[in-house]
């Protein structure tokens, strides 16, 4: 005997790799070219100079990376990213303010359009239908730079529709797999984890995040990062999870 059958009200979803992907990515010199450039500018914003804008650029996104290379390796809780960059630019003599440093950090994040992201060709199509079907919509994505830059990317990739909930690591304090991020997303459309499928395309983060929280899991077929994890559904195209019977017309 088959358990109860799920009554899935919503459907949350991964965004990188899951929804967009770099699809015409310029070259890492023209990305570090930009970055050097805007790091520059920012930094005659603050009337500050440094002989060595890509150093800035440098130094300030290596020590992003690690800070989140290290969160990842422990309790999964967002660092301070404009702390971070603050001391790591203290180091190369640039005394900026936690909010400055921030700012530098963030212009020099190549971003959206400009950093050749594109949605996936059915990714709109089967949003829309799903919410035609009922299904709430959710974004669960973790990513260091949040607010209306992120929301301005996700518009021009054609992927504002409207969501009923947007979970964003940076703003909530926590990275997937953490359950605080998706707990943040349930919150919000009112739901118990036994309602929503979650949709991503890392094992570790996206799948097995949700379901140590109850919920299901579809994976979108990937070089897989974890093992030991079974997603209760495996894709390989947006679309085909419209033919999911839990994704049919919502009752
Ligand atoms: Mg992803």
């Amino acid at each position: 005997m088959s358990r109860e059958p799920l009554l899935i009200r919503a459907v949350l979803f991964d965004i990188g790799d899951t929804l967009w992907h770099s699809r015409a990515a310029p070259p890492p010199e023209e990305f570090r070219r930009l970055a050097a450039g805007r790091a520059a500018a920012a930094l005659r914003e603050f009337g500050l100079h440094h002989a060595d804008p890509s150093l800035v650029a440098r130094t300030a996104w290596v020590a992003m990376e690690e800070a989140m290379r290290a969160a990842r390796a422990t309790d999964f809780a967002e660092p301070d990213y404009g702390l971070v960059s603050q001391l790591a630019l203290v180091q190369i003599g640039l005394h900026l303010s936690r909010d400055q440093a921030a700012s530098l950090l963030e212009s020099t994040y190549i971003s959206g359009i400009e950093g050749g992201k594109a949605p996936f060709a059915d990714a709109l199509g089967t949003l829309t239908e799903l919410r035609r079907r009922g299904f709430q919509l959710a974004t669960v994505t973790n990513r260091a730079f949040g607010g209306d830059r992120f929301r301005a990317d996700l518009r021009d990739a054609g992927l504002d529709i409207g969501w009923d909930a947007e979970a964003v690591s940076v703003e909530v304090g926590y990275l997937k797999p953490h359950p605080a991020i998706f707990r943040f997303a349930l919150d919000r459309l009112g739901i118990s984890p036994a309602q929503a499928l979650m949709v991503g395309n890392s094992l570790a983060e996206d799948v097995a995040g949700a379901q140590q929280l109850g919920m299901a899991a579809a994976w979108r077929r990937s070089a897989p990062d974890a093992e030991g994890v079974s997603p209760d559904f495996v894709f390989d195209q947006l679309a085909e999870l419209l033919d999911l019977p839990i994704l049919a017309e919502k009752r």
